[in-house]
């Protein structure tokens, strides 16, 4: 999960960590009475979207007085903002939030997130923060340092000063970072954070450290947990569909294709896509029912397929473990009776209780394709879409 911006903030804040001063803004009417609350001369206007590089894309605006915040406020507000983070179709703006502006020295990377391939925790700390950090790694990778902490140890006192040591701080702004390290690492574990990234972090003209951006993405599987966390979920930036999928416990994702799979674990899925490719066809998505799965959850996953208009066919491929074939056969009925199929379904089941699943299905009187196997059934789907 992904929160925003000043939502971030507000948790390094809680932690003792140097951000500036910001008010959130939902409607345009209200922008005197945040802006009164704010201290200074200049102030900053970001649209507050799950994605970066809002700068470039004109989501990051310094302003000066309330004249100039009602226009720009006016502009970004609704608009749809497109970065490289985005994706063609970029996010629209519903909320802004307005900071205290920072005369700015100097622009640092940091940030600290869970690093699967080692099992580690990992800090990733550069000088050429404020930039593309990929093209940085990509194109000058000596300039990014990376630190991994094993996870049975506290962070030490080396591996801090490996974090810091390309920045060239001062004794204050070092005492400073020491305790941003280890803030940093302390929300990392006592939020289940996945990612916690700071772009830029700044030295300001007289001198201090302070966090200009930060993200924070969350571990979903240790969410419930968090209730604290789950608090700051915004639907807003999240897709209709995972968010419906995401109620009951599916795993989906969507892809382009015109054929629907619904499979039981995740290897099965992907084995499943790859002979719906083999047979040249796309799959439509990936969606893994999970173990024991209800006759409800394999309802909602069927309704979920569907409301994919792409979806010419549907395949089935269920393997009965724990998820008992006849309780998946009930629940592809009732769900197909309720939504009027009108594409081709095939389906494949093998496992426990194959015979009363194959009877489910065969007496509902729906349109049914069953096949013998994985591949006869990709086969099939792939012939019946023709
Ligand atoms: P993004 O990463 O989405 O582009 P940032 O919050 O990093 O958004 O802002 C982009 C740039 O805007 C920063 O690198 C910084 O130069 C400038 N900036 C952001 N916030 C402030 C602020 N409060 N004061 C001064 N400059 C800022
Ligand atoms: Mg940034």
């Amino acid at each position: 999960m992904n929160i925003h911006e000043h939502q971030a903030k507000e948790i390094l804040r809680e932690y003792g960590l140097p951000v500036s001063k910001g008010q959130v803004v939902t409607t345009i009417s209200d922008l005197n009475e945040k802006l009164s609350k704010l201290k200074g001369q200049e102030f900053v206007l970001k649209a507050q979207i799950h994605a970066g590089g809002r700068g470039k894309a004109g989501g990051v605006k310094l302003i000066k007085d309330l004249k100039e915040l009602e226009f720009e406020a006016k502009k970004m507000m609704g608009k749809v903002l497109v970065t490289h983070q985005t994706g063609p179709e970029g996010k629209t703006v519903k909320r802004l939030y307005i900071e205290e502006a920072s005369e700015i020295q100097k622009e640092f990377y940091l940030s600290c997130l869970i690093d699967r391939e080692s099992s580690k925790i990992a800090f990733i700390s550069s000088t050429e923060g404020g930039m593309d950090i990929e093209k940085v790694a990509a194109e000058t990778p000596d300039k990014i340092v990376t630190t991994k902490i094993e996870l049975d140890k506290d962070i030490s006192q080396e591996d801090i000063e490996k974090i810091i040591s390309p920045f060239n701080f001062s004794q204050k702004q070092t005492n400073d970072a020491y305790k941003l390290v280890r803030g940093l690492y302390k929300i990392l574990i006592e939020k289940d954070a996945s990612l916690i990234e700071i772009n830029p972090l700044i030295i300001t003209k007289s001198g201090n450290l302070l966090c200009l951006d930060a993200k924070m993405n969350f571990d979903d599987n240790a969410i419930f947990r968090r209730p604290e966390v789950l608090k700051l979920r915004d639907l807003n930036e999240e897709d209709p569909i995972e968010i419906e999928a995401s109620k009951f416990d599916l795993a989906y994702i969507k892809l382009n294709g015109s054929i629907g799979c619904m499979v039981n674990g995740a290897g099965l899925a992907m084995a499943t896509m790859d002979i719906i490719k083999l047979h040249g066809k796309e799959p439509a998505n990936f969606l893994d029912v999970g173990g024991g799965a209800s006759k409800e959850k394999v309802s909602a996953a069927f309704k979920l397929i569907l409301s994919d208009k792409n979806v010419k066919g549907i395949l089935i491929n269920i393997f009965g473990g724990i998820m008992r074939c006849d309780v998946l056969a009930q629940g592809v009925v009732d769900a197909a009776k309720e939504i009027n199929l009108s594409v081709p379904l095939v389906v494949r089941l093998a496992g426990t209780n194959f015979n009363e699943g194959k009877e489910i299905l065969e007496k509902s009187n729906l349109k049914i394709l069953s096949a013998l196997d994985l591949n006869d059934a990709a086969k099939k789907i792939v012939e019946a879409i023709k």
